[in-house]
């Protein structure tokens, strides 16, 4: 098999500090041995963490775990269930578009064993982000691809081009577009008007998030979106970058993010929610800790509800290499999808702030 020019970097970089260390020419402290990881070796029980849209994904997650299926072929089995469903408008086919009316795509994908990322970002046109975001991980010396450069590549492997933006959500951009303004050209109909099915999807978010660890104690995580319902074209959220909306460190656990990605960014999310795990706190307690950092730092007035806190959501949904796992929120009445080995199920996330 042919080295990649990043294994061949990173093969000639260890056979040179092999040879320092041989000839004693580095001076000063040896460097630490690394810390080991949190289970050595011991099987930990499967752990799928996701969103509260994926119940069906954790489900699928789990089947692939213990047909021992890789940890992110099992996660990104997942998330495909619902980038193929037309129902949510969050994500892949159906999701909600820009506002030109073009759907523009988020993922990332982080896989523990190999230390390793890929991810897309504005990429139109192709239902499974998730699966692109591994090819850029797998076949390519990069870590994020965007917009037509991300669409060529995924030509280029093979994924078939569609349209998709389904008349479900071709209906709810339409009507956000008519009834945006008094002072311009589009008009809505009286009858779509009291629609309660269109009206309730201004500025709204959703994602699918999902992490898993198997009893090798391997974990990896899969983000994928559609992101901020009619955003600007070329906008990014958290989803496909690295640190925010999703982190693995195959030594500590796993972390996501689904919510306001703006807030996430700026604070590292699931990379804070990973390293406070490394520090000995519960899945729990990091995801909370990260949102109070979030809560923190979000001061713009547009940003505040009257009492001074965030008028949005963000929640993380966590998991360590023990199969220990948490999720939490900024606002009480969030869930999320969990299959512990046992059996698929919603629970409450822990919160900051409780919903009037
Ligand atoms: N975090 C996503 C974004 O900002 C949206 C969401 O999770 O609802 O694009």
């Amino acid at each position: 098999m042919g080295l990649r020019r990043r294994d061949f970097v990173k093969a000639g970089l260890a056979a040179g500090a092999t040879a320092l260390a041989g000839s004693g020419a580095i001076r000063g402290t040896p460097l630490p041995a690394p810390a080991p990881p949190a289970t050595s070796g011991k099987p930990v029980r499967p752990v799928a963490i996701c969103s509260a849209n994926g119940l069906a994904a954790v489900e699928r997650a789990m089947e692939r775990l213990r047909a021992g299926e890789d940890t992110l072929d099992a996660a990104i089995a997942g998330v495909n269930l619902v980038e193929d469903d037309p129902e949510d408008i969050t994500v892949g086919y159906g999701g909600l578009p820009n506002e030109r009316g073009v759907v523009q795509l988020d993922s990332s994908v982080m896989h523990g064993p190999s230390r390793n990322a890929g991810a897309v970002a504005s990429l139109e046109n192709i239902r499974h982000p998730s699966r692109v975001a591994q090819v850029v991980m797998k076949r390519t010396d990069h870590v994020l691809l965007v917009g037509p450069g991300a669409l060529e590549f995924a030509r280029l492997h093979g994924f078939k081009e569609e349209n998709l933006l389904t008349e479900k959500s071709r209906k709810i951009f339409l009507y956000w577009k008519e009834t945006l303004s008094g002072k311009d050209d589009w008009f809505t109909s009286a009858e779509e008007l009291e629609d309660p099915d269109l009206r309730k999807y201004i500025r709204t978010y959703g994602t699918i998030n999902l992490n898993v660890v198997d009893t090798a104690g391997d974990l990896s995580g899969v983000t994928t979106t559609s992101g901020l319902f009619f955003k600007i074209p070329g906008r990014v959220g958290d989803s496909p970058i690295i640190g925010a909306g999703l982190y693995v460190d195959n030594d500590t656990g796993a972390c996501g993010a689904t919510g306001r990605g703006e807030a996430v960014i700026l604070t590292c999310g699931s990379h804070s929610v990973v390293t406070r795990m490394a520090g000995g706190e519960s899945p729990e307690q990091a995801c909370l800790g990260a949102l109070q950092k979030i809560v923190d730092w979000s001061q713009a007035p547009a940003l505040l509800d009257a009492d001074g806190r965030p008028n949005f959501n963000v929640k993380f949904y966590a998991v360590n290499k023990r199969g220990e796992y948490g999720s939490a929120a900024i606002w009480s009445n969030s869930r999320y999808a969990v299959h512990d080995g046992s059996e698929a199920r919603l629970r409450d996330c822990a919160y900051l702030f409780k919903r009037a």
